[in-house]
């Protein structure tokens, strides 16, 4: 493995200033269950890493009106964070799905987000809740929405000298409920497949859908279509076999060594049914 520099800056100003003087040949850590991984494997070569973790402005949820999450907010404690499983249940059971409770003690949201695989766990709801990020580097904080964040595996829409600082989810109208569901080889396993709906529902109508798939397409991925099938209709079973035929057309998986294309379009089909239906369930 390829020497390098670890930097432990206290403050935003300080990790970015390192960020710059590096000229492209640093990158941040957060956890490290990713980044590590990649150099290990000489996938990635940087002659510094820029920890984020002593920096006290990157942590913390605050549940007000809204949610909103530090960058450097560790799954478990979203896993154990009692409003957020009363309010954005699809994220809490995200998070209780992801890996084994050694790497969610370590692994941070906003690494699973910047890391940006397909098969993210955190990204699908918060797609469905229509989170948005900030980002924050030397020029500034900007706003981004998360749908328009994942550029391609491994790819974003940050800068180089960017960090991702905060996390907001808009509250949810009443009668909001959302839902989570994975497949692997193994219960916690990096997902062949995975899938978040959320529905607000008014008396027995659909009046709001979201539904959004990882490891089908180069970016987790909402499905536009299927929310339009479902909005403002009854939830019955005729429905969700539609919606299952509609998700398992629209998504473009490949093969790797997790699963076939093929097993993925047809886990897809379930999973995109099973997701509204227990969004669904949940809300009566
Ligand atoms: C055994 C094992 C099992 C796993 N299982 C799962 C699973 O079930 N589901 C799943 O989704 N993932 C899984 N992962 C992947 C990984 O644990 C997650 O993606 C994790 O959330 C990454 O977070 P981290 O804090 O460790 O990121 P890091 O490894 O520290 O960073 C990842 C990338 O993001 C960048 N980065 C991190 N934070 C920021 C920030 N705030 N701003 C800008 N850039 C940033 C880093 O530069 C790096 O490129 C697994 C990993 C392992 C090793």
């Amino acid at each position: 493995m390829k020497r390098f520099d670890y930097y432990q800056p206290q403050s935003l100003k300080e990790a970015y200033s390192l960020m710059e003087k590096a000229a492209g040949s640093a990158k941040y850590i957060a956890g490290g269950t990713d980044i590590l991984w990649r150099i290990r494997q000489k996938a990635v070569e940087p002659d510094a890493l820029i920890s984020l973790r002593a920096i006290e402005a990157l942590r913390g949820i605050s549940v007000n009106g809204g949610l909103s999450l530090g960058g450097m907010t560790l799954f478990r404690e979203v896993e154990r964070n009692p409003a957020i499983a009363d309010k954005y249940q699809a994220l809490t059971q995200a998070a209780s799905l992801l890996a084994n409770p050694q790497i969610r003690n370590v692994a941070t949201v906003g690494g699973n987000l910047c890391n940006a695989a397909p098969s993210a766990d955190s990204a699908l709801p918060l797609l469905v809740m229509e989170a948005v990020l900030v980002l924050e580097g030397p020029g500034g904080a900007r706003e981004v929405p998360i749908e328009h964040f994942f550029k391609g595996p491994g790819q974003t829409a940050m800068d180089k000298t960017e960090v991702l600082t905060q996390i907001k989810i808009p509250k949810g109208e009443p009668r909001t409920r959302s839902a989570f569901l994975k497949v692997g080889r193994l219960r916690q396993d990096i997902a062949v497949v995975n899938a978040a709906a959320l529905v607000v529902m008014k008396g027995n109508l659909c009046a709001k859908c979201r539904i959004a798939l990882g490891a089908v397409a180069p970016v987790p991925l909402r499905l536009k279509s299927v929310e339009r099938l479902v909005e403002g209709q009854e939830i019955e079973p005729a429905l969700l076999e539609r919606a299952g035929e509609m998700a398992e057309k629209e998504v473009r998986p490949i093969s790797d060594v997790r699963s076939t294309a093929a097993y993925r379009k047809a886990i897809t089909r379930v999973l995109a049914m099973e997701a509204i239906k227990t969004a669904v369930m949940s809300a009566h």
